[in-house]
């Protein structure tokens, strides 16, 4: 009996990595109707005020249809945003580029990234010159992006599993925190991790409705708060998730 359970637990073990495989699907060729949606949306994008064009040329160079389910490629170039694994959400194009405007990455910059998802943003970071720390709490999300080929492309991302709650204290202080999902409240040590000098962006609400927030910190260490436009993510949780 004992060694049928095992047999039935290695195949449904099996059957979840399929269904796995299945799920991570995703098209790794830019074709010209690719390059051409993309500018389309760079444009969108543009009209919608975004005005740093890091950020836009950050946008029109990768390619987000390689984040996303082959189910979704004829409309990946759509302003929205789209599901991934376990729930979670790739954020819309527009928000991406309102949360890395309002961070002014410069380059060397060393951003710690809250919610790595589907990658995508983590990328737009790294194309700005960042050095980018991206923490997931969903193991799978995690496990996915460290075999994702299009990734090590981008050496100046590191990957972390953990709760983005706690920050990554081994590699503090921060020059940007970048949160991607929404908080309750502002965490605290999150900011004990910024620099002097440092900003932190972050949707900050519990309804479904959430504010987008810039934290500074000054060189005396005291704490400035900008709120700006209303936003929807998903919330951040407390935790891990194996
Ligand atoms: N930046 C992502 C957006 C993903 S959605 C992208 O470009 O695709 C938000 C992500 O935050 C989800 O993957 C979710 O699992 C993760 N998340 C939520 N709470 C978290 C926490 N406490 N620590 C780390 N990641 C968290």
């Amino acid at each position: 009996m004992k060694g049928l359970s095992r047999k039935v637990t290695n195949e449904k073990t099996q059957c979840k990595k399929f269904f796995n495989y299945l799920a991570a699907m995703r098209v790794l060729s830019d074709s010209y109707r690719h390059k051409g949606l993309r500018k389309q949306l760079v444009e969108q994008i543009r009209s919608k005020g975004i005005t740093d064009e890091r950020v836009l040329q950050a946008i029109g160079d990768i390619p987000r249809h390689y984040f996303i389910d082959s189910a979704f490629d004829q409309i990946a170039y759509e302003d929205r945003a789209f599901p991934i694994a376990e729930g979670q959400t790739i954020s819309q194009p527009y928000t991406v580029a309102y949360q890395s405007q309002l961070l002014e990455v410069k380059p060397h910059e060393k951003v710690l990234e809250v919610g790595t998802g589907s990658g995508y943003q983590a990328c737009v970071l790294a194309l700005m010159g960042a050095q980018v720390f991206s923490i997931e709490r969903q193991k799978q999300l995690y496990e996915f992006n460290r075999q994702f080929p299009y990734l090590r492309n981008f050496p100046a991302i590191r990957h972390f599993f953990g709760d983005g709650y706690q920050g990554l204290p081994t590699f503090a202080p921060f020059d940007k925190i970048i949160v991607t999902a929404a908080a309750p409240a502002i965490p605290g040590k999150l900011v004990e991790q910024l620099k002097p000098g440092g900003k932190m962006v972050i949707p900050v609400g519990e309804s479904r409705v959430q504010q987008m927030f810039r934290i500074s910190k000054d060189a005396a260490g005291d704490i400035h708060e900008e709120v700006f436009d209303d936003f929807s993510f998903v919330p951040m949780l407390q935790g891990k998730n194996n």
